[in-house]
């Protein structure tokens, strides 16, 4: 598959989408960034936001600065802001006052991909909210068609902060006896100067 730069034309398609004239998550004006899973356009800023949510949810592209292979511009334009709004928003989800990860790390979000998949693949479009894995239900009967796997391989970038278990608590520790120690070693040596040196 052959990628290369947005062309002109392709860019003015996609930037003339409805919303497309700012980023979808901000409202600043002239966005440059892109994702692929949406078909969206954000600004610089709000790109760090999508990379941060990992590829397997927001697949992020610079217009001017990244290639684009056929599809991924066909997706493109596809999409808009104001299309992927109206979809989330009509899914009971309050756009305006949800984070990024929020909005797009969501059953409603999940919903929208398909949705965008079935319209480029002139399939029937799915209506009903994927049902997202949970630790407990052994059950598999609910993973129909439009059913999404969510793989929670990182990709080296973004480790849930709440799962670490790198032995922080140890390093607290060892940091606190090490104050503790400075703190002595500092400090009885000047009790011992008092005495002599000092002195107007
Ligand atoms: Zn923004």
């Amino acid at each position: 598959m052959t990628s290369h730069e947005m062309n002109q034309a392709d860019y003015k398609v996609v930037s003339e989408l409805p919303g497309n004239d700012s980023c979808v998550d901000c409202g600043a004006k002239h966005p440059e960034w892109g994702s692929i899973s949406f078909g969206i356009l954000f600004c610089a800023s709000c790109s760090g936001g999508h990379r941060g949510l990992g590829t397997h949810i927001s697949r992020v592209r610079s217009i001017k600065m990244d290639s684009w292979t056929d599809a991924q511009v066909e997706r493109m334009k596809r999409g808009g802001n104001h299309q992927c709004q109206e979809f989330l928003k009509s899914h009971a989800m309050d756009f305006d006052r949800k984070s990024i990860r929020d909005r797009y790390d969501s059953p409603a979000a999940d919903l929208y991909k398909s949705v965008l998949d079935a319209r480029i693949a002139g399939t029937p479009e799915p209506t009903e909210l994927p049902v997202r894995s949970r630790p407990t239900p052994p059950n598999n009967s609910a993973t129909g068609g439009g059913g999404v796997k969510r793989k929670m391989e990182g990709f080296g970038s973004s480790p849930p902060p709440q799962q670490r278990h790198d032995g922080k608590g140890m390093k607290i520790g060892a940091l606190l006896a090490k104050i503790f120690c400075c703190f002595r070693c500092c400090f009885e040596p000047e009790r011992q100067i008092e005495g002599g040196v000092v002195g107007p």
